[in-house]
């Protein structure tokens, strides 16, 4: 069989694009397996605030550990789980789980969770209807839940649009709280900025380059740009991928407010998360802005 007569829409047969077909559709199918199988779990990772060093925030990230102990990386399998329509059951499940370990970090620590949500998934216009049901029966707050917007696909429609931007209202009437994630890259544009309803203007890794850390001019213009621009509009700005203590007072100085990365703590399980918020006075995303 090749590529064409399996409909996969090559119109010339190439084996290395055919390889990776094959492969792409194996992990779908391994996918549509592991919610069931128990094969996820979540991992977060602290946000901190970059006066204070305090830790106000979690951002939750999926885990996939095949049953023979292999993880597989989000960022191989989430554009793959949005494509097969996969993402809606994977996305229900996240907020289950978030919800379940929210719970018990918001009685014992008011701190909130931030959690990545597709464009994909806020295409269904019972989303948000779904995440304050959830709140709602966990007994939690809108302001518990940060809601990140993930852009790995362009929202084409002005249908599209219209809903997106009702979803993430109707959330954030509740109390909940927006983020635009990656922002400066791929889809996350100005254009992102200016229609959506946005708390928190999240900067993509890239920025945070070693390069800021050495000073570079060219490099910290684009770091004053982007903060400059989130403060402007009264956001709180996060940086993510922060690996240097160079960089987290680079980006302080700069006057972004939150940053998080392996040089404050890599994602690890909800426990890990509660030692280290008992072990510490944590302040609120409110006195960070
Ligand atoms: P993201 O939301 O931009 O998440 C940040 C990524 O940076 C995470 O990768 C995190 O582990 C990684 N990271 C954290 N600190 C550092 C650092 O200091 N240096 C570097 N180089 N990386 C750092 P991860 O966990 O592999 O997730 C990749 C992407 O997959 C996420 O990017 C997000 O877009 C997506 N994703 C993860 N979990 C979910 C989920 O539950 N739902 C959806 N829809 N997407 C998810
Ligand atoms: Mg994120
Ligand atoms: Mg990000
Ligand atoms: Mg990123």
């Amino acid at each position: 069989q090749n590529a064409r007569a399996e409909g996969n829409g090559l119109s010339i047969f190439n084996p290395s694009a055919y390889a990776q077909w094959r492969a792409n559709r194996d992990l779908v199918a391994d996918l549509q397996r592991a919610v069931g199988a128990g094969e996820f779990s979540m991992h977060y990772q602290p946000i901190v605030d970059l006066n204070t060093g305090g830790i106000i925030a979690a951002e939750a990230l999926l885990r996939w550990t095949r049953p023979d102990g292999t993880p597989v990386s989000p960022a191989q399998f989430i554009p793959l789980a949005e494509q097969s329509g996969e993402i809606t059951i994977i996305g229900d499940w996240v907020l289950d789980q978030v919800c379940a370990d929210l719970a018990g970090l918001w009685s014992a620590h008011r701190v909130p969770v931030t959690v990545n949500v597709s464009a994909h998934q806020l295409r269904d216009a019972g989303f948000a209807d779904r995440v304050l049901n959830r709140l709602r029966s966990a007994d939690l707050p809108g302001q518990s839940l940060i809601v990140e917007i993930t852009e790995t696909v362009l929202i084409t429609t002005v249908t599209d649009a219209a809903n997106t931007i009702a979803q993430l209202q109707q959330l954030r009437d509740h109390g909940v709280r927006i983020a635009i994630d990656d922002f400066g890259t791929g889809y996350s544009s100005l254009a992102y900025l200016r229609e959506l309803p946005v708390d928190i203007l999240k900067m993509d890794g890239s920025f945070t380059s070693h390069q800021i850390e050495d000073g570079s001019p060219r490099e910290i213009a684009f770091v004053r740009t982007i903060v400059a621009l989130g403060r402007s509009l009264n956001l709180v700005t996060l940086a993510e991928a922060v690996e240097t203590p160079g960089q987290a007072e680079r980006l302080r100085r700069i006057g972004c407010h939150l940053a998080q990365g392996y040089h404050f703590a890599r994602p690890a399980p909800i426990g890990t998360l509660h030692e280290l918020l008992t072990a510490e006075r944590p302040g609120t995303l409110e006195t960070a802005a």
